[in-house]
């Protein structure tokens, strides 16, 4: 049997002033090394061999994600995940806009004029998605809100890039990625209250997970859920 152990592994290297080599796999499945200058190229390169079985099960790891893709060309039999479950879009010319579930099929009927704009269709689209989730987000604040005997003053839907929610407690302001929709409903739920409870905490020191736990004991898992999605 052929023994490719020794088949080098691309990689992009930078050059530290701290102690030891550090390998991470980005979310685009590229390998960065970073390395103290003292130490040699064929040492470094001995250092990734060693670990190549966990770096390729790492990068298997990215292709399995769900990927949420900002532009997602809507068309006919096009997949898209909603409340973690991927759909098929079927799009149906009609007299006005609007979007309805139907099992797993998401029926877009846009109005004829518009069934080939694609700009146009993603801006009805993103819009609708976006009323929906304010819906569920809605509800699960008002739920956390009441048990914890807080208040808000304002909740925005935005699109962000690295993370689910943002609290400014000083502005009792919570902004929420948009993107969400994507994901299941226990995970948006554990966003809500994670993004609740820093009203409280604004840190994750034990005492914000302590009262996370209290109110939501199967947190853990639903934070979980939130790992298997990637935004591009
Ligand atoms: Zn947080």
């Amino acid at each position: 049997m052929a023994n490719n152990t020794m088949q080098p592994i691309e990689y992009t290297l930078t050059r530290t002033s701290r102690k030891n080599v550090n390998i991470t796999v980005k979310n685009d499945g590229v390998i960065h090394v970073s390395a103290p200058k003292r130490v040699a190229l064929a040492d470094i390169n001995k250092i990734v061999l060693s670990k190549r079985e966990w770096i390729l099960n790492a990068q298997k790891n990215i292709k399995s994600k769900k990927i949420i893709k900002n532009d997602v060309l809507l068309r006919n039999n096009a997949s898209v995940y909603l409340y973690g479950t991927a759909r098929k879009l079927l799009i149906v010319p009609c007299m006005k806009n609007f979007v309805a579930i139907n099992g797993n099929t998401i029926v877009f009927y846009v109005k004829e004029e518009y069934s080939n704009d694609q700009k146009y269709k993603s801006s009805f689209f993103n819009k609708s998605l976006k009323i929906e989730l304010m819906k569920d987000i809605n509800k699960f604040a008002n739920k956390y809100l009441k048990l914890l005997n807080l208040s808000l003053n304002e909740i925005e839907l935005r699109a962000m890039k690295t993370r689910w929610g943002t609290c400014i407690p000083a502005k009792k302001k919570i902004l929420f990625n948009s993107k969400l929709v994507h994901c299941p409903y226990e995970a948006i739920e554990y966003v809500v209250l994670h993004e609740i409870a820093h009203l409280v905490h604004p840190n994750h020191s034990k005492a914000f997970y302590a009262l996370i736990e209290q109110y939501m004991p199967d947190w853990k898992e639903r934070k979980n859920l939130l790992q298997d999605y990637l935004i591009k």
